[in-house]
């Protein structure tokens, strides 16, 4: 890894960067909803959604949770079940419960939340990025924090080019990332980074040819030969195909619990392996009994009756009495 760090930076150059990005983002700005809020509950909502999920896919799921868990005590309190199927669609199930789970934290230290990244950060679910996001969109703090497209943006600008190699870790793209934060505009600023990461500076197709910042660009022009160089359409190679995952599985069964378990009693494990796997068979129960471990274990799924019916790792109960998995059933929270 580099050495390159912060202090290499001339001030003119600093000086340069903001004017060229701010100057971009008033003019270039989407209208999107959670830019008309300093309700840190709804900068949460909407940050946890924008993870890994596109901003138009978003938009709507954003308007109706809002509708639903208009507030922070409203998501609190609502039945996890019920969380879950809102979030029917999003992906990445866990988002929904641990989002539930922050807005109980915040529920139970008296319904505010912490203004500072270092409390934000005590709040469960909650890491480097979403504290600096709330701090700074809700509470207009001039923080650094770095996601995907901030990090590409500071990178190419700062230091060079990115493909195939980054040469500078995330602690020194944080503290560049610091540096280079006009006083006082944090709000615009951050706003701006992940803007013009998505729709200017983005990973396989910049357009450097209409960039305001070609001129003081430290990865311009080699950029565009470093991306061409680059490989396309790799295939990711997995030792598992998707289809084959347990994540695959285990977001079928909620999906199966969300849609047919309407009453909220539960489905037997028989009744949920055929809809789940083709060719299920007996012989599969054991095997999905564990996704279904996996997703009471992340709060996404529990065994409806009230005693555990079987313990995998004690033999000797199991012995005992022999155990019907086939009639377990499993039920949202
Ligand atoms: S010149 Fe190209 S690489 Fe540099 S900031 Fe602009 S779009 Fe990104």
């Amino acid at each position: 890894m580099s050495t390159l760090s912060s202090k290499t930076i001339p001030s003119a150059k600093i000086e340069a960067v903001r004017d060229h990005l701010l100057l971009w983002w008033h003019a270039n700005r989407r209208d999107l909803p959670w830019r008309h809020t300093r309700d840190p509950y709804r900068v949460l909502v909407s940050e946890v959604m924008l993870q890994q999920t596109q901003v138009e896919r978003v938009i709507p799921y954003y308007e109706r949770w809002l509708q639903e868990f208009p507030t922070v005590q409203a998501l609190a309190a609502a039945p996890t079940a019920e969380v879950i199927r809102l979030w029917a669609g999003l992906g990445y199930n866990r988002r929904a419960v641990n989002l539930q789970r922050t807005a109980q934290a915040v529920v139970d230290r008296g319904g505010t939340f912490p203004q500072t990244v270092g409390e934000l950060q005590e709040l469960p679910g909650i890491g480097p990025y979403t504290s600096g996001a709330i701090a700074c969109f809700a509470f207009e703090q001039d923080v650094p924090f770095i996601d995907t497209n901030m990090r590409r943006v500071l990178h190419r600008v700062l230091v060079g080019v990115d493909v195939p190699d980054i040469l500078l870790n995330d602690k020194g793209i944080t503290e560049l990332a610091a540096l280079v934060l006009p006083p006082g505009s944090g709000w615009d600023w951050n706003q701006g980074l992940i803007e013009f990461g998505a729709l200017q500076c983005t990973a396989r197709k910049p357009l450097c040819i209409i960039c305001p910042m070609q001129d003081i660009c430290a990865a311009w022009p080699d950029i565009q030969t470093a991306i061409a160089q680059q490989p396309r359409g790799r295939k990711v190679s997995r030792e598992v195909p998707f289809k084959e995952s347990n994540r695959y599985f285990r977001g079928r069964v909620v999906d199966l619990l969300r849609d047919r378990d309407r009453a909220h009693t539960g489905l037997t494990l028989d009744e949920i392996g055929p809809l789940v796997r083709a060719e299920f068979q007996e012989a599969d129960l054991p095997w999905l009994f564990e996704v279904v471990r996996g997703l009471e274990k992340d709060g996404l799924a529990m065994v409806a009756e009230d005693e555990p019916v079987y313990d995998a790792a004690s033999s000797e109960s199991a012995a005992a009495e022999p155990i019907d998995l086939g009639s377990v059933r499993i039920r949202l929270p």
